[in-house]
Order: structure tokens, then sequence, then C-alpha cells
């Protein structure tokens, strides 16, 4: 892929382009950064490289969809924004743009939907986008800018755990101790990822996380068994077939 237009993030754009070459690009991208970091320029190269229909490395930049991205005149490709200059998009616009979506390109083979401030969309609006993220049509593609994600490392002896497990919108738990995270950890409406398996004293296996106490407060908490270890199984499976096949 051709992702010169971005400055620097080479990490980003090795990734990006061999995800590309090997699969095919995703579905969905959230892209997240500070002011400045190039996520509008990279969110740009991305669409242009959905919708290019030139040969060789994409966007080649000059094929019509291409020159009709850079100039954001491309039917196929929008830009949802809020109602107003800082406002979060709404769940009026997340409908719009889920019935929207539905109705086949007009162009090309794809329909590039890019949302500003998606990390500011409230519960409502992101439930709507969550559904179409998961159900929408195959050739729909959504990139969602997100400013100042924080990833903070925390481990069972800092200091103030809670008052910054309390402020996470995801945590993930691999603390090593069971049932360890409990509703005083989380933040309401927070997603609580668990990577910890123990075995109580009744011999049954349980988490990082005490789900009993996590799940009414938490948005969505992977349970132990069942969660996180389900999807290892999977995601290892499918690097052996990636690996035969190459
Ligand atoms: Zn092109």
């Amino acid at each position: 892929m051709n992702l010169s237009a971005l400055a620097g993030n080479q990490r980003i754009k090795d990734q990006l382009s061999q995800q590309e070459r090997e699969r095919g690009l995703s579905h969905a991208y959230i892209l997240s950064g500070p002011a400045g970091s190039g996520r509008h320029v990279l969110a740009r190269q991305l669409a242009a490289a959905m919708l290019c229909t030139g040969t060789g490395e994409r966007p080649c930049g000059r094929c019509v969809p291409c020159q009709k991205a850079a100039k954001g005149i491309h039917p196929d490709l929008s830009v949802i924004a809020g109602p107003e200059e800082g406002k979060p998009i709404t769940v009026d616009q997340v409908r719009a743009l889920r019935a929207d979506a539905y109705i086949r390109p007009n162009e090309g083979e794809r329909k590039v939907y890019l949302l500003e401030h998606a990390d500011r969309m409230n519960p409502s609006a992101q439930n709507a986008m969550l559904k179409l993220l998961e159900e929408g049509p195959a050739y729909a593609a959504f990139l969602l800018l997100a400013e100042n994600g924080t990833v903070t490392v925390c481990h069972s002896k800092t200091k103030n755990l809670k008052e910054v497990t309390s402020r996470a919108d995801i945590v993930v738990a691999a603390v090593g101790k069971p049932k360890f995270i409990t509703a005083d950890y989380i933040k309401e409406g927070a997603v609580v990822i668990d990577v910890g398996i123990h075995r109580n004293a009744e011999g049954k296996l349980c988490g990082d996380v005490d789900f009993a106490s996590v799940a009414p407060k938490a948005y969505a908490v992977t349970p132990v068994p069942g969660g996180v270890g389900p999807m290892t199984i999977a995601m290892l499976m499918a690097n052996c077939v990636n690996g035969i096949e190459e």
C-alpha cells in the first residue's frame, strides 16, 4: 500500500500494508492519536485505498476514484461529523448512516464512512454504531477517528490503583489474583476484559475479575472461562492456517 502521504508512523504503515497484501483491509478501523498525529491523513489514504481502481500499489493517486476521494467528492465516501462544530455525532446521525449503508455503492465496490470524534459519541449513538459495525453490509467500511486515547499500565502494587482503573473506559485485567477486580475498581459503563485464569477452592475456573460484582456495573465483561481463552485459541488456529498457507 502507498501510505507515503502520512509522515512518520512507519510501524503502523508497515502493519497496514502487510494486512492489505495478505488478507485485504478490514471493514473497520479506529484511528486514535493526539491532534496533529496524522490520523486524518491516514483515514483519507485508507479510504482512497479502499476505493482506488488503479493497478499496483493503492491508493495510486491517479485514478478517478483516488482523485475524487482527494477532492472530497467521491459519492461512496462520506465524512460524518457532529451536527455542530465540537458537538459529537448523534444517534439520529448514526441511524441515517445505517440507512445509507444499506444502499449499494454508487460507483465502486465499497462504501466508506469516516466518523469524526467517534470517541465522543454518547452511549445510544455508540450502541447503534456497534450494531452497524457487527451486522453492516460487507461492502461498507468505517474509519472511526478518536482523539487522545491513553494507555496506562498498572500492577497490583500501583499506588491508588482503584483511582486509575475507575477512570478507565476499558480495563484489561491480568493481575494473576483470583477475583481481584471488584465493582469499586470499575467505572459505570466500562468495558472489562479478563485475561486471568485460576482455579478456586472448589476447583472451578475463575478470572482476575469478580464477574458477579462487576457485571451489573460494566457495559460488558468477558467471562472466564469462555472469554479471552476461546479467542486466543481461535487466533492461534488462524495463525497456524496462515502459516501453512504461506
Ligand atoms: Zn487510485
